[in-house]
This record gives C-alpha cells, sequence and structure tokens, in this order.
C-alpha cells in the first residue's frame, strides 16, 4: 500500500493516522519527540526537529504523499518538501495561516468580513491602533499564538501599556475589536484533489480562558446565520482552491457574521464528527489527499464534545459514571499538564439540553488547574 507521511505527531495526526490506517495506508510521522501521540500509533517515526533536512529526507524517502497536522511547520521545511513529495495541500495555505495580518489581509481578499483590524509593529502604533479601533479590543501576536496564548485583551486606556509589556518581544502584532459575539461557531469543510467539496454541520464552540470546552453540533444559532456561516466557509474554500481538511471560525453577533481565524487541517472542532458524523473530519482528509470520492457529512445525531484537559482526566476517570456514556478519547500523552489536551470525550443525545444541564452540573470540568502540586 501507500504511505502518508504526516508532518507534526500530536492528536490530530493520530486521528489522522488511525482513519488511514482503517483505509489500509502505511504513516510515516517526522516529530521531534519520539512516542508521540501519533508517532506510537504510525509505522515508521522520523523523529527529527522540523528545520532537520536530513529529518526530512528521510521522511521524504519513505513516504508517497505528504500532509500535516501541525500548522507552524517552518516555511523552508514546507517547500523544501514540496519538491520532494507529492504534497497536494502545499505550502501557500501553511503560510498565510501563520501569520494573522496574511490570514486577515486573505480573508478580506475575499470578500469575507473579519474584525476591523490594525497591524501593530510599535508602541505608537499601538496607541494609534486603539485610537482607531476603539475599546474594547484584542492584541494578538501575529505568529506562533495558540488556545488563546499569545493574546491581551484590552478593556479601558490603562491596558495598553499592559498588553504592550506583557506582549513585548513577541510582535509584530494585530490589534483587532473585540466582537460583542452571541455565539462562537465554526465550520469544517473538505475539497479534494478532484475539486469535489463536502461541508460538515455548524458547530457551536464554547471557550474557557482562550481554550476551546466544548463543542455543541447543531449549532443553536439561526437557520439563516448558520446557511451565511457555510457559505462563507465555501466561498474562502473555492477562493484558496483548498484541498484538505479546513477549519473556519467564526463569531456570530445575531445575524451578522465575522470570520475570526482558520486552521488548514482537522480541528479540535470537529472531533465530533469521529462519532456523530457518517464521515469523520479525518477520514474525510484522507479521502480528500488520496483521490477517493468524498463521504456523507450527514450528521446521525445531535452531539455535544467536551475536551479533557490535564486537569479533567483523573476527575474523568472517577466520576464519568454519573454522566451518560460518552465516546472516549485520550491521546495517549503521559504527562498531564494543567492545559494541556490530552483526550476529549463526546456525547451523543436526542436532548442536547438536558445533557449540558448533566454536564455543566458536574465536578469534572471545574477545575482549572491539577491539584497535588503538579504543575
Ligand atoms: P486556537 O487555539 O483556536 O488556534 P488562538 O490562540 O489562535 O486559538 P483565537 O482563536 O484568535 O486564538 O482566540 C481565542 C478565543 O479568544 C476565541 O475563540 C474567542 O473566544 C476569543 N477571541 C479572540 N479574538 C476575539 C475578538 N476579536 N473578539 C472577541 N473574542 C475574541
Ligand atoms: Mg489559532
Ligand atoms: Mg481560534
Amino acid at each position: 500500500g501507500s504511505t502518508i507521511g504526516i508532518l507534526g505527531g500530536g492528536q490530530l495526526g493520530r486521528m489522522m493516522a488511525l482513519s488511514a490506517r482503517e483505509m489500509g495506508y502505511r504513516i510515516a510521522v517526522m516529530e521531534p519527540k519520539k512516542d508521540s501521540p501519533c508517532g506510537m500509533t504510525a509505522d515508521h517515526e522520523v523523529v527529527a526537529g522540523y528545520e532537520d533536512q536530513d529529518g526530512a529526507e528521510e521522511l521524504a524517502s519513505m513516504c508517497d504523499v505528504l500532509t500535516y497536522e501541525f500548522e507552524n511547520i517552518t516555511a523552508e521545511t514546507a517547500v523544501f518538501l514540496e519538491e520532494k513529495i507529492y504534497f497536494p495541500q502545499g505550502s501557500r495555505l501553511l503560510q498565510i495561516s501563520q501569520d494573522r495580518l496574511k490570514e486577515k489581509e486573505t480573508i478580506q481578499s475575499f470578500d469575507i468580513p473579519v474584525a476591523p483590524y490594525r497591524a501593530v509593529y510599535t508602541y505608537t502604533e499601538l496607541k494609534e491602533a486603539a485610537e482607531a479601533i476603539g475599546l474594547p479590543a484584542v492584541l494578538k501576536t501575529t505568529r506562533g499564538g495558540y488556545d488563546g496564548k499569545g493574546q491581551f485583551i484590552l478593556e479601558e486606556k490603562a491596558d495598553i501599556d499592559k498588553g504592550w509589556e506583557a506582549l513585548k518581544g513577541g510582535g509584530p502584532f494585530v490589534l483587532e475589536e473585540k466582537i460583542p459575539f452571541d455565539t462562537e461557531v465554526s465550520i469544517v469543510l473538505t475539497r479534494s484533489v478532484l475539486g469535489e467539496m463536502s461541508v460538515f454541520p455548524a458547530a457551536e464552540n464554547i471557550h474557557r480562558d482562550g481554550v476551546l470546552h466544548q463543542t455543541i453540533v447543531p449549532a443553536r444559532i439561526s437557520a439563516k446565520a448558520a446557511e451565511r456561516a457555510e457559505m462563507l466557509a465555501r466561498q474562502f474554500a473555492e477562493s484558496i482552491e483548498l484541498i484538505g481538511t479546513l477549519a473556519v471560525e467564526m463569531f456570530v453577533t445575531g445575524d451578522t457574521i465575522s470570520v475570526n481565524e482558520i486552521a488548514p487541517r482537522p480541528h479540535n472542532s470537529g472531533h465530533f464528527t469521529i462519532n456523530a458524523c457518517e464521515t469523520s473530519q479525518f477520514e474525510q482528509h484522507i479521502r480528500a489527499l488520496c483521490g477517493w470520492p468524498l463521504g456523507s457529512t450527514a450528521l446521525l445525531k445531535p452531539a455535544v464534545m467536551v475536551n479533557l484537559l490535564g486537569q479533567h482526566v483523573e476527575p474523568y476517570l472517577q466520576n464519568h459514571t454519573s454522566l451518560p456514556p460518552a465516546h472516549v478519547h485520550l491521546y495517549g500523552k503521559d504527562e498531564a499538564k494543567s492545559g494541556r489536551k490530552m483526550g476529549h470525550v463526546t456525547y451523543l443525545t436526542e436532548n442536547v439540553e438536558s445533557l449540558l444541564a448533566e454536564i455543566n452540573a458536574s465536578s469534572i470540568w471545574k477545575q482549572t488547574q491539577l491539584t497535588g502540586g503538579q504543575s
């Protein structure tokens, strides 16, 4: 059979690999740490840093098609590999999504709304941007941020200096309006090498401290907003000539929608698809890259996905029987740090509201830190 190479050894790679193996593919993963969540499910592990030319060479020699699960592959490595291996997704979208400024410019160039923003390179520009955009606003580093890291919310004028101090050295930045959204949603969609496109149902996302906590499907938004969200995501995918699975994160305020950011890969907010849809976002990704017709994205049952961070794993294992049974996904990470994504659970239900009431009343997800003196 053919071998799929995956750049990055995290849980997204692991879930891609598990789907790909069901379809008969072999997996080679390149990741700096041995026994990564993906590495332990792969046929070949290339233990090498993302800048390591020899590692990239070794990966190239063993695979037929390349994908990534980690967005911050250095551009040089991506371009180098693009010349060596069949890499249908290409390095262009990867480079755009690595830089919030390029990302926003690209989204806007497709006539898709984003929150008003300004590029910020200096302290003076930050003050000018705050004046122009108004407060509250969110200051974000253009590169390297995830799970709300590299961000500072400016609520009032005094926060301008605080934000600059807190993020100083991490620039350049963007300052964007803090959107008073009603709901956050994401649209996960897939486009294949044959140009076929499929869209999963809109997912409603609840974040805690900048980290995804719950995904609820169908999203509790108007039919009009859901339709518009899907339309905007399709517009982005067509315009960028997407290959593979992509997530578009959006803010919904009334029936108005603006795009927050995109992730050019399967996404945490699409994990519900593994158990709740006819085809998962991971299977769909592999189908898209390998030239299979795409599967159905139909929702089998309403779903609630809840992340298990480091501090939630023990409470979950001890108390899960007080909740309805869920589909359990643990990523095989052995170090449970606070805030680290260790796994997720997905509940399928005909009654989302009563399930949410049970989940939200449970003690399992109350903890924000690991107790017992661990980090
Ligand atoms: P991810 O892990 O999704 O890649 P990230 O670190 O790239 O996250 P964002 O998605 O930009 O960060 O922001 C994290 C969360 O912070 C958002 O999902 C949203 O809840 C909140 N947020 C970010 N920007 C804004 C904004 N302009 N207005 C209101 N809320 C915002
Ligand atoms: Mg992001
Ligand atoms: Mg985000």
